[in-house]
């Protein structure tokens, strides 16, 4: 069946971005309809897919739809959203963290304000690597769909994608899906896997960067000293390393005199290894859960930062009322919370439930949040904002 075959491919995260009705459902339809084919899908109807369920992740309502299917080469989970609204709380936070996307681009109306907006966020949350399916080719003549390649080429390059390196494949869903072996039909949705899975790197652990260790834990070794303890997110440890221990205002410079892994003593731990790091010379009571392990001089902290956030509707568990500037409560994020001020642009006087605008954070203590890091804000114990970084301020 359908998962024993794909049991031992690696998986890589993709989806559908792109303006309402340019063909993103039904191009996700498409793809499960040619590789089940091959058994390599499950056919999911257009119906099936637009109705998609609704989750509750951060306490937002996302409507999203995960595909399951593979090529020959891997393993893919694919979202696809039905409104605009669902693609923006997805990408904002974090739900759905995709290693690449597919932007949907149909050739009769060329880029439009989603287009954009999709864009500037998957810049945002940190895709990199964007493959074009410009869609209804069926609808337009040759030049139009060249006009609308070199057009959609410089948007990506606008954005910050590699616009001239993106693959630009022209196409045609619904043909496909009615099972059309004509070239806009079935051939362009093997060509587009194809390109995915050439240009949509599989996500590997980093383990050339300088380490950063999460601080989940901390105790002292009576005689020895204060031992840290979390997962390196990347890089590599080694012992005698020099170090800083940042977040909550402190930089603490310090060693790391010894590593343990499964508490036998080693001289280097890499990415994706729980370490235990005991650190010279500081004292248990400066460490708390939270603060980063970095290597030392890689990483700053600040207490100013910009952000991408989006309030929950009403309906969402949201505040009822607007948001204005100097909105003062506690944000929270990966296994910390910290008083912060939230601060909307100078052409924005209020921010309404069911929104999202860019903000700027002022934090109460430094603390080191890096772009695409993802956040929340709660109000009396429920999540009423999700947020995502993109900039560290002075
Ligand atoms: P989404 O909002 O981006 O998910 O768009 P949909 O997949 O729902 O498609 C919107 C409309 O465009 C539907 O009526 C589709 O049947 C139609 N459509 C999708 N792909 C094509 C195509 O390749 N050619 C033509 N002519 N229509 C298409
Ligand atoms: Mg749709």
């Amino acid at each position: 069946s359908f998962s024993s075959e794909t049991a031992e491919k690696v998986n890589c995260n993709i989806g559908t971005i792109g303006h309402v009705d340019h063909g993103k459902t039904t191009l996700t339809a498409a793809i499960t309809k040619v590789l089940a084919k091959d058994g390599l899908a499950d056919f999911i109807p257009y119906d099936e897919i637009d109705r998609a369920p609704e989750e509750k992740a951060r306490g937002i309502t996302i409507n999203a739809c995960h595909v399951g299917f593979s090529t020959k080469a891997r393993r893919y989970a694919h979202t696809d959203c039905p409104g605009h609204a669902d693609y923006i709380k997805n990408m904002i936070s974090g739900t759905s963290q995709m290693d690449g996307a597919i932007l949907v681009v149909a050739a009769n109306d060329g880029q439009m304000p989603q287009t954009r907006e999709h864009l500037l966020l998957a810049k945002q949350v940190g895709v990199e690597k964007i493959v074009v399916y410009v869609n209804k080719a069926d609808l337009v003549d040759n030049d139009v769909l060249e006009l609308v390649d070199i057009e959609i080429r410089e948007l990506l390059t606008d954005f910050g994608f590699d616009g001239a390196a993106s693959p630009v494949i022209y196409g045609s869903a619904l043909q496909a899906l009615q099972g059309a072996e004509t070239e806009y039909g079935e051939p362009s949705i093997r060509k587009l896997l194809e390109i995915i899975d050439e240009y949509i790197p599989t996500p590997t652990r980093d383990f050339t960067s300088p380490f950063l260790v999460p601080i989940d834990n901390a105790f002292t070794v009576p005689g020895r000293g204060t031992v840290v303890v979390g997962t390196i997110k990347r890089g590599v440890v080694n012992r005698n390393d020099e170090a800083e221990l940042l977040g909550f205002g402190e930089s603490i410079k310090t060693t790391v005199s010894d590593i343990q892994i499964f508490k036998k003593s080693q001289p280097k731990a890499v990415a994706g290894d729980n370490i235990g790091c005991l650190l010279r010379g500081v004292r248990i009571g400066s460490v708390q859960r939270g603060m980063l392990l970095c290597a030392a001089g890689s990483e700053e902290v600040s207490n100013h930062f910009e952000a991408s956030m989006y309030l929950l509707a009403r309906n969402e568990g949201g505040r009822s009322k607007p948001l204005t500037s100097k909105y003062i409560q506690q944000l929270f994020s990966r296994t910390w919370n910290i008083s912060a001020r939230v601060d909307l642009g100078q052409d924005r006087s209020m921010l309404m439930p069911g929104e999202h605008a860019p903000v700027y954070l002022t934090l109460l203590r430094k603390m080191v949040m890096s772009p695409g890091q993802s956040f929340t804000i709660r109000e009396n114990g429920s999540t009423v904002a999700t947020g995502v970084i993109t900039k560290r301020l002075k």
